[in-house]
C-alpha cells in the first residue's frame, strides 16, 4: 500500500511537487479517478510536469495498468 516509485518529473514540476508534503503527495497519488475502473485509483508509473504554475501528472492505474491522470490546482502548493 505505501509502495510508491520514484516520479519522473521535469526540473519545474519537481519543484511544484518538492513544495507537497508527504501526506499530500500520498493522498493526491492515491485519488486518481481510472475511467475504466470507475474508481479512484492509485496512479504508478507517474510522470509530471508544470502547467502554468499547476502540476499535470500522467501515469497508469495500479489496477487495471489503463492510463490515468490527474491534475493538481495551484492552491496545493501555497
Ligand atoms: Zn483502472
Amino acid at each position: 500500500m505505501t509502495i510508491i516509485q520514484m516520479p519522473k518529473f521535469t526540473p519545474t514540476a519537481a519543484k511544484l511537487w518538492a513544495k507537497l508534503s508527504g501526506e499530500h503527495k500520498k493522498l493526491i497519488l492515491s485519488n486518481v479517478w481510472c475511467g475504466a475502473c470507475k474508481t479512484e485509483t492509485t496512479i504508478i508509473n507517474v510522470n509530471g510536469k508544470a502547467e502554468r504554475g499547476c502540476l499535470l501528472l500522467n501515469g497508469d492505474c495500479i489496477k487495471c495498468s489503463g492510463k490515468v491522470g490527474r491534475f493538481v490546482e495551484d492552491d496545493w502548493f501555497v
